[in-house]
């Protein structure tokens, strides 16, 4: 990584006026309610390990979400049955498939890996709680450890989702067929549709991505939210597996763990320096906001934050020289 706080803040500045005028990506229609989303919303978020924030744009505007709370369940369902047992019914293979694909790996006979919707159902399932009431406020406060501020689930497109999920519901029988749900599906697939369907803005979602860059340790409210044994674990799938059918061009070009969600937003994690968030409704292949695959591919080439191309050591930041 090169340059100081006030380089990244510079240089975000420019690229939120480069691509605010990008237009290509579709808002995406398929939940009927998120098609409702302003195309032109797009907000950049900044959040170092000090906790340190810089945000350009829409970054106060609320959106979904969606399964860039994929990264959280599965530390959550780590914490809760351990990794063998995640390992076990999930596997840790890209794809190459769309998010939705209704398929399972040959060789497992399991999700091929925990970022696509059939592997996070699958780690929805491992949730623990006494009932779907407890299950659900176990996942809420997991993301609000992460993102450092109270938040909510929009009712509006967790009933959308609801109503028209058929693909997902597919996709949980699918597992139920196999022997790999072991709760009622409709009770998974309800969970599931509500912790998408929660809201949160651009800087909270950067906070996540903070919080995963400094070892699970929120740096702006100071609160633990995964157990650190679990980053590896955690980073090394969204590296793997995250942008699904994108994800080995990601890695090559931007070279950085990330997440994407069909609500528009999308993090990427710079471990032990920062996290970054972009919020741009319309999509692009892989599901991925368009403007945001842009932005970080420009940001990790200027800032040389590609993993593979960093020095071992480089991921300090400025006010905090190696020894
Ligand atoms: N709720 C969405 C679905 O299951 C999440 C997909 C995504 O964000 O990639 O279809």
């Amino acid at each position: 990584m090169t340059g100081s706080f006030e380089d990244i803040k510079e240089l975000v500045r420019e690229l939120h006026q480069k691509y605010a005028s990008f237009t290509e990506g579709t808002v995406a229609s398929y939940i009927p309610e998120l098609a409702k989303a302003n195309p032109n919303h797009f907000g950049i978020s900044v959040v170092d390990i000090d906790g340190e924030v810089f945000e350009i744009g829409d970054c106060s505007q609320k959106f979904t979400i969606q399964s860039a709370i994929n990264p959280i369940i599965h530390g959550l369902a780590l914490e809760h049955v351990g990794p063998d047992t995640v390992e076990h019914r999930i596997g840790l293979e890209p794809s190459g498939n769309p998010f939705n694909s209704i398929s399972l790996a040959e060789r497992t006979r399991g999700p091929e890996n925990p970022m696509i919707n059939a592997g996070a159902i699958c780690l929805t399932d491992m949730i623990r709680g006494e009932n779907p009431t407890q299950r659900l406020s176990e996942v809420l406060s997991a993301v609000e450890r992460y993102a450092g501020e109270e938040l909510g689930v929009d009712m509006l497109v967790y009933s959308s989702e609801k109503l028209t999920g058929h693909r997902n519901r597919a996709i949980a029988e699918f597992l139920v067929n196999f022997g790999l749900l072991h709760n009622p599906p409709e009770q998974v697939l309800d969970l599931y549709f509500q912790q998408c369907s929660i809201s949160l803005n651009c800087t909270q979602l950067a906070t996540v991505a903070a919080t995963l860059a400094n070892r699970g340790l929120n740096p702006r409210t100071g609160i633990l939210a995964v157990a650190p044994d679990y980053l590896r674990h955690i980073l090394s799938v969204m590296f793997s597996c995250g942008m699904y059918e994108i994800t080995g061009q990601w890695a090559y070009d931007v070279g950085l763990p990330a997440k994407s969600g069909i609500g528009g937003g999308l993090f990427a994690v710079v471990p032990g320096c920062m996290g970054v968030a972009v919020y741009s409704p319309p999509l692009g292949r892989g599901g991925a906001t368009a403007r945001g695959v842009k932005v970080l591919r420009e940001l990790s080439d200027r800032l040389n934050l590609h993993l593979m191309s960093a020095r071992h050591g480089d991921f300090h930041r400025n006010s905090d020289p190696e020894p």
